[in-house]
């Protein structure tokens, strides 16, 4: 007898068995498939009704997460929560914000009198396109924005000369007399000041400009892939921009041309060093138009495309370096 008959005759045996004894049972069985049904009723319930609050939290197009079960709100609806309201930190107060679809940096500071600049600085904001939904932002009464002190040799007066702010309101936010020695390391609060023209660019994502101003597409991102060439997982340190052999390759940013050369991963290659701690390197050239201690700016063209090195067609290879560490090309040009 196969398996599939002998399991068919006993399940046939068992059938004829139970359904005696089931005739007793049926009364009880009804009473649990009514509590089933209703159940089940209860589900589908729960189930649209968790479907149609979670259309209200996906499908925004702008990514960004929902905290689950947070309360709906109307976009009208200004969500303050006066947390921490009466925690005085050094003469300023915070409340915080969350952050909902379709905030800007720019709308958020308008509504609670104070600058963009202060958001970025007080929450540490790394870029402005990535404003998360449902995080909390920390709100201070001032406008104004954070500052480590650098050096112990800083004084509340070099630093407002610097900012261009009232030496005697930072003492005063600070809770400092106007001769305090400062500490390296030690936070302080400018009040009224602007970020500096670098930290702005770099949160905004218009440091850089892109190399190639000829047409191209991106053929490999920043991180890991699987490498082109052996097919294992690899850490890809640029961006490769894929265009026609010969386009004019020009400098990311304004610097001086460090070093020139061959090399047999990137081929015929440049670095430019920049300020704020960037380095830029362009890769896989066929030929190179400057030479080292050259001054470059946006316009300058510094080499050509081409497919030099390990290289498996005509592109550009991208890297960008802040302090010595690679950094996502794509976060720093518009
Ligand atoms: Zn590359």
């Amino acid at each position: 007898m196969f398996f599939e008959d002998y399991c068919f005759s006993r399940f046939m045996d068992d059938l004829k068995y139970y359904s005696k004894r089931a005739v007793k049972k049926l009364t009880d069985i009804k009473t649990i498939e009514c509590t089933a049904v209703a159940l089940a009723a209860c589900s589908v319930v729960l189930a649209f009704g968790l479907i149609f609050t979670s259309k209200e939290e996906v499908g925004n197009g702008q990514g960004g997460f929902e905290t689950p079960g947070y309360p709906a709100v109307t976009d009208s609806q200004v969500e303050v929560e006066a947390v921490n309201t009466d925690e005085y930190v050094s003469g300023i107060s915070y409340q915080s914000y969350r952050v909902r679809r379709g905030d800007m940096i720019g709308i958020i500071a308008e509504n609670f009198g104070i600058t963009e600049d202060t958001i970025i600085s007080v929450n540490n904001i790394r870029s402005s396109r990535l404003l998360q939904i449902g995080t909390y932002l920390k709100i201070p009464s001032i406008p104004g924005i954070l500052y480590t002190v650098k050096s112990d040799s800083e004084t509340t007066e070099s630093i407002s000369k610097k900012y261009e702010i009232d030496n005697a309101k930072l003492c005063a936010v600070n809770r400092l007399d106007s001769d305090a020695s400062l500490k390296a390391g030690s936070m302080l609060f400018l009040p009224e000041a602007k970020l500096d023209r670098v930290t702005r660019q770099e949160i905004n994502g218009d440091l850089f400009k892109k190399p190639i101003h000829a047409r191209w597409y991106l053929s490999s991102r920043f991180g890991w892939r699987s490498s082109p060439f052996t097919g294992a997982r690899s850490y890809h340190s640029g961006v490769d921009m894929a265009c026609s052999p010969g386009t004019n390759i020009f400098a990311a940013m304004p610097g001086v041309v460090t070093s020139t050369g061959y090399n047999n991963v990137y081929g015929n290659y440049v670095i430019v060093s920049h300020h704020g701690g960037y380095k830029t390197l362009y890769g896989h050239m066929s030929a190179i138009t400057t030479k080292p201690g050259r001054v470059v700016s946006f316009d300058s063209v510094i080499g050509k495309v081409g497919s030099t090195g390990m290289s498996t067609g005509p592109h550009l290879h991208f890297t960008v370096f802040k302090n010595g560490k690679q950094v996502n090309p794509q976060n720093l040009w518009n």
